[in-house]
Order: C-alpha cells, then structure tokens, then sequence
C-alpha cells in the first residue's frame, strides 16, 4: 500500500492559459511513481514550480487529441532526454496519439532514450496498439483490453472509458491495489500454524497447506476481508452523459472538467463540455466523495463562481488552482497541503 497519495495540480484552465492558469495537467504521486493526466503546453516549468523529480516512473494518460491536452508532450521529452532519463515511461492515449509522437520524431527530431511504451487506446475499447519505438511504427503488439484496465503495477491500476467529447476521449480510473485486511496472529497460532513463510502467505490472503489440510485464511477468520484501495477518476474533456461508475463506483476523488458557468448551458453542450453544475451533478450521481473542479475557461472574471455553483449540488466540491497539492490520505480524506514557496 503507498504511504500516500498526492495530487499535484499543474494547469487548470481550459482550450488557452491566463496569467495564473496553465493547460491542462495534473500529477499523481503515488509512492514513487508518476501518473500524469493531459499535458499542456506549460508543463516542464510547473514540474519545475512543483519541484517535481524528472526520473521517476511515469505513465502519462492523454484523455484527447486536442491541442491544449498534449502540445506539453514534446517539450516535456526533450527534458526527460537532455536529463539522461532512466525511468521507464508509459504513454496511453486514444487513437493518433503514435502518429504524433512519430511526427515529432522525424520533424523535429524528438527522441526517447529511456524505457518506452505507448499504449494506443483504439476506439472499440478493446484492444490497444502497444509501440515500442516513436520512430518504427512496425514494432508494434496488439494488446487485448480486459475489464478495461489498461496499466497494472504492483501499487495501481489504471482503466479507462470513453467520455463524450467533439472528439474521440477518454475517461481514466487509478485504482489502488486492494489493503490487506488485518491479520490475527492469536488465531493463527491457536490454530498451530507455525510463525514464518506461512504466515507471510496468510497474511497476503493466500491459501497454505498444513497436515495435508488447504487453509483459507479469510475463510477460517485468520485475516479479516481485503479493503479497498484509494480510487481517483479523471473525466478529461465530456460533456454531461457518460456514466464514470462504469470504471468505479464511489470514487474517493472525482476530477472533472468544468469549463463553463451555468450561464453559457447552452455554449457548453454545443462545444461537449460541462458547466461546474453538470461537474456537480456527476460527482452526487457516481457518489464521489470529493470533486475537484479543473479546466476552466479564462473568459470569467471570477473563479470562485464556479465554487459557488457546485456547491450548491455538491458541497464537496473543491477549486483546483495552479500548484495546489492534495493528499489523499489512506482514511481516504483529501487535505490541501500549504504550498511552499520556491525561490
Ligand atoms: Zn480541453
Ligand atoms: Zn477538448
């Protein structure tokens, strides 16, 4: 289980960054691993301002192929090159994705030195192109999708789905790998189960073997059921309609796009986005515990509008801004944590 959780918010405005908004992205930290959802334009300099490591292990989830979501991506690794990054890199996105990496690759002559894998989600949802190589599209492995899930590492999965957007997009789902439940020892012993590597089997919920007999540990009370894990969802860009419990029920966190005010419904179905009260609405239906409010446009004055609007569905609803870091905590409360200020 990871000691924690953080969400590391990195650009929240929407289709064109203002002064103190940046295109959209956002970190999550999770026990020396990275996940990255979207890229904006501005990234390597808010990595910088959120003095975030540049050779961890990263898998960046590209939600569409819109601009403002994945022009970062270049300039980003060009950084992870000239740093002799080691860290192995995972790159999902929807369909197009390979062919713009390989543009860059043989335009502007972009290179990965490191461990690389883009994962291309195809529009069935089924399987996924798995390339190896931006500048050889022939190294390449048809992967089959099940239950949806498209990375698994020993602390997380991820999943995705289609939200609904001008354009092909997805929906990503991190997961926590499942708690064990508490182990008993007492009972264990009671039960003249030598003290060792059969208990360190008991204790991950597996079965043993003693006098001939398969022990259940769950089954004979020995540990007590699996909890599970922290959930986060990110919508990237949709409009009102998907339905996100598809990829968890009860996420503890839900972060949705939010680019327009009540005001501009109409403008906000016509473009497939949502307003902060459509955000709202879906984070009381899959039953969040927190929204966090993201890619907002900067054509209004005042931020704290889009607060009040979701709150008034839901009251957990929190204004992500620029370099602001949550911790999502193992009781699954989500804190502000103070910035610090960099010099
Ligand atoms: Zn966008
Ligand atoms: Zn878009």
């Amino acid at each position: 289980m990871a000691s924690h959780v953080r969400i590391i918010i990195l650009g929240t405005a929407g289709a064109v960054p203002s002064e103190t908004a940046s295109l959209p992205a956002i970190m999550l930290h999770f026990e020396g691993n990275q996940i990255l959802f979207d890229c904006g334009e501005d990234i390597q300099r808010q990595f910088l301002k959120a003095g975030l490591k540049f050779n961890l292990p990263l898998v960046i989830c590209i939600s569409h192929m819109h601009g403002d979501h994945v022009i970062g991506i270049p300039g980003l690794l060009f950084n992870f090159n000239m740093g002799d990054r080691t860290a192995p890199l995972t790159i999902i996105g929807p369909r197009g994705i390979f062919s713009y990496l390989y543009h860059l690759r043989n335009d502007i002559g972009l290179r990965v030195e490191c461990p690389l894998e883009v994962r291309e989600i195809q529009p069935d949802l089924k399987v996924m192109q798995v390339f190896t190589n931006i500048g050889d599209p022939s190294l390449v492995e048809v992967q089959s999708i099940e239950q949806n899930i498209v990375f698994r590492n020993k602390l997380f999965s991820i999943s995705t789905m289609e939200s609904q957007h001008s354009v092909f997009a997805l929906a990503y789902c991190v997961q926590e790998r499942p708690i064990f439940g508490t182990f008993h020892p007492d009972i264990a012993k009671l039960k003249q189960i030598p003290e060792g590597p059969l208990w360190k089997k008991l204790q991950r919920g597996k079965s043993i073997e003693i006098n001939g007999k398969v022990l259940d540990p769950l089954m004979e009370g020995i540990i007590e059921p699996p909890v599970r894990g922290r959930t986060i969802i990110y919508s990237g860009d949709t409009m009102l309609g998907p339905d996100f419990s598809v990829l968890s029920p009860a996420p503890d966190v839900l972060i949705h796009e939010s680019m327009y005010l009540t005001q501009d419904a109409k403008l906000a179905e016509e473009k497939q986005h949502s307003t902060s009260q459509d955000a709202a609405r879906v984070a009381s239906k899959i039953q969040a515990r927190y929204l966090i409010l993201t890619h907002r446009s900067s054509r209004y004055n005042d931020p704290a509008a889009f607060l009040i609007e979701s709150q008034s569905i839901f009251p957990n609803t929190i204004l992500a801004n620029d370099l602001d870091v949550l911790e999502l905590k193992k009781n699954k409360v989500l804190e502000k944590i103070a910035k610090e200020p960099k010099s």
